[in-house]
């Protein structure tokens, strides 16, 4: 198909996301604040629109990438009337109340969040969340996807917001226990690219982990069928014991364990490591 799609906002990742509509043959206009971002995209046959008004008006499908939700709503408000009667997908990272505030504004709206750096972006790497306007999805699944596979979550717009936010958290936790394993061995001369495939092979063993615990955290049982929580517990010691002595950053591995202590204290010392979920729900301290 080539439906005819506007993109609004040229940084790094609009840039990348023009381009992939241009190169999969849509008929693109640009709109982006400051106009020389567009001259390469111009170049590849771009229609670089004057104003935002102009861009909005240009196509049905009205693609929108600045920095946050406050650029967005400064940006579109004063063309809600012309985003009447067209989609808007708002690739823009936000807090899925944000997502939720700004769903009204267009008649179709669909809220996305990007999994992928720009270079990433028109790759099979690339994995883009959606969620707001189920029709909206139907109509522009088969233009979205030059960008990279999505997946879409349903009516509720934050949803995408949503999960956005908690992939990166698994994304954080799993980057910082890498660096300070990398910070603990690289005392020890061990350089972090002799670390990494053993870090590696691990998180693939975790990924075992993550989906036998979600079964226990839905059925809302935690049985100690691998490991308790009291043994998990006791090597975490050794983590922030060999910190000390490497003279390593200890604030990592102690949240680690001041988490797992916590989840003792709510008595799920023989339990599975899965039980520390009643603590991420807000479990009350027992200090
Ligand atoms: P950039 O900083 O490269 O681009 C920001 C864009 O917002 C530019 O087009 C900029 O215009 C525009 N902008 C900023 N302030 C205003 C304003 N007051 N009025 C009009 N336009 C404005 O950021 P990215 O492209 O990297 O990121 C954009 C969004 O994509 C963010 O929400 C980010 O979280 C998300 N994202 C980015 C990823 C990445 O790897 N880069 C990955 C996943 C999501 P101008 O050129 O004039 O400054």
């Amino acid at each position: 198909s080539n439906e005819p799609v506007t993109v609004i906002g040229l940084g790094l990742m609009g840039k990348a996301l023009a381009t992939a509509f241009l190169h999969a043959g849509h008929p693109t206009t640009v709109w982006n604040r400051t106009p020389g971002k567009a001259d390469a995209l111009a170049a590849r046959g771009a229609v670089v629109a004057p104003t935002v008004g102009d861009a909005v008006r240009a196509s049905s499908l009205v693609v929108v990438c600045l920095t946050d939700y406050t650029v967005v709503r400064d940006t579109l408000a004063p063309h809600r009337a012309d985003l009447a009667g067209r989609t808007l997908v708002n690739l823009t990272s936000g807090t899925s109340a944000e997502a939720r505030e700004t769903a009204g504004w267009a008649s179709d709206h669909l809220d996305g969040a990007i999994m992928a750096v720009p270079g990433v972006i028109a790759t099979p790497e690339a994995f883009l969340l959606f969620s707001g306007s189920a029709s909206a999805f139907e109509r522009h699944e088969e233009t979205l996807k030059c960008l990279g596979n999505g997946v879409y979550f349903g009516e509720d717009p934050g949803l995408a917001s949503l999960y956005d936010v908690a992939l990166l958290g698994v994304m954080w936790g799993t980057l910082n226990a890498f660096l300070h394993g990398a910070a603990l061995l690289g005392a020890a001369k061990v350089d972090a690219s002799v670390f990494a495939p053993f870090a590696n092979q691990w998180v693939a063993s975790v990924t075992g982990f993550v989906s036998e615990y979600a079964g226990q955290i839905d059925k809302g049982a935690y049985p100690a069928e691998d490991a308790s929580l009291d043994t998990h517990l006791a090597t975490m010691r050794y983590l922030v014991r060999e910190s000390e002595a490497a003279g390593v950053d200890t604030e990592w591995p102690a949240l680690v364990q001041t988490l797992a202590e916590r989840a003792r204290g709510a008595g799920h010392a023989g339990a599975s490591y899965a039980s520390l979920i009643e603590v991420f729900r807000g479990t009350p301290r027992s200090d």
